[in-house]
């Protein structure tokens, strides 16, 4: 295809060359970038984190805050950011009255954050912080998310590597809203992005998800995930399993409705075995012995509405919770230069 000049030319990539253009224009020189990190037993992490971050951002001349959540952490990580906030203004904690899981932290952090451009962190340096800057970069070409790719993912391991490649082909196979593989919630979001996301009521925060259903333009910088600097994961196999199922049902109905096929499928299997058995009758006369075929038919039937029951359950139990509609978390306090700050309503 010759190359063209853009502002004449049509298709998609001209119409989204326009709105990264009328964007680029609305970019204030001097943006606030709001760090937000949802941390839970990360003592070992904090300072590292700060004294790695803090210069890069100095160095860069960014006007940046942290927004530090504190997830209910049970170690000294809460002592050690507020020693840190004393002594920087820029820092501010989030403090939750309790343990809510690191997506309802991220969305504390997302709500609290006062940023022009807000970037989501892990505190243990697996999101490399020299990154921010080429994230900036694209966000002033025009685009609203930019999100970090994990390019190679040597610091996981294989059984880790292949479970999320299977995550993310059933996710997008099932899912109306798809996400880019490899992609963690390390990424910019504009503030009107984040305007947007903070409108989405539900309990249920697959944030990944959430990020994707907002839409706007994005663009993707590959990375690679180094091995965690502090501490150790809170991931384990198990909860990732789980985070999965979360992902999958808040985002998609296609495992309820593969129910209404199979059932299709086995009642089409059905007539055509009683049009067989009644022929067979009719000709050869009646032959009793059948255990085995009786037998499979009645556990495998059994089965199958075990698991569209389960399916039913895994809806309903969400249903359950977002129409109670608790709040997603509670904060216990705001803390910054030593003052607590009375919780946002
Ligand atoms: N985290 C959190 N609440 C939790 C679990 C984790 O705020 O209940 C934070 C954790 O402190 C870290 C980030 O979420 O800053 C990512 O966790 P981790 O590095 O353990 O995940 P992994 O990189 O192993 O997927
Ligand atoms: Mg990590």
């Amino acid at each position: 295809m010759p190359e063209q000049t853009l502002p004449f030319t049509t298709g998609p990539e001209a119409a989204q060359e326009r709105q990264l253009a009328a964007q680029r224009a609305r970019r204030p020189a001097d943006p606030l970038l709001s760090l937000v990190v949802p941390v839970f037993n990360e003592e070992d992490a904090v300072d590292l984190f700060i004294d790695t971050v803090t210069p890069l951002l100095d160095k860069a001349g960014q006007r940046f805050e942290m927004v530090f959540v504190n997830d209910g952490s049970r170690d000294d990580t809460f002592a050690r950011l507020f020693d840190r906030s004393l002594v920087d203004r820029r820092i501010r904690i989030v403090n939750l009255s309790r343990n809510f899981g690191k997506e309802a932290a991220l969305t504390a952090g997302i709500d609290h954050a006062k940023g022009d451009i807000l970037v989501p962190m892990d505190i243990d340096l697996q999101d490399p912080p020299e990154l921010i800057a080429a994230f900036i970069a694209r966000w002033r070409e025009g685009y609203d998310i930019v999100y970090g790719i994990r390019a190679a993912r040597h610091a996981d391991t294989a059984a880790k590597r292949v479970s999320a490649g299977w995550f993310y082909r059933v996710f997008n196979s099932m899912s109306p809203v798809r996400i880019p593989p490899n992609v963690g919630d390390f990424r910019l979001v504009d503030r009107r992005a984040v305007e947007v996301l903070r409108q989405l009521p539900e309990r249920n925060r697959f944030m990944k998800g959430l990020f994707a259903w907002v839409g706007f333009n994005s663009i993707g910088v590959p990375y690679e995930r180094p091995q965690r600097a502090a501490g150790t994961t809170k991931f384990s196999l198990w909860r990732l399993w789980n985070f999965a199922i979360d992902g999958v049902v808040s985002f998609s109905t296609a495992p309820l409705r593969a129910w209404f096929y199979v059932g299709v499928v086995i009642a089409a299997i059905a007539v055509l075995y009683a049009i067989f058995i009644v022929t067979r009758v009719l000709i050869l006369g009646i032959d009793t012995p059948g255990y085995a075929s009786l037998l499979i038919a009645v556990l495998l039937m059994g089965a199958i509405q075990l698991l569209s029951l389960g399916i039913i359950g895994e809806y309903l139990g969400r249903l359950f919770l977002e129409v109670k509609a608790r709040p997603i978390y509670v904060v216990e306090g705001v803390y910054q230069d030593g003052n607590i700050e009375p919780p946002k309503a």
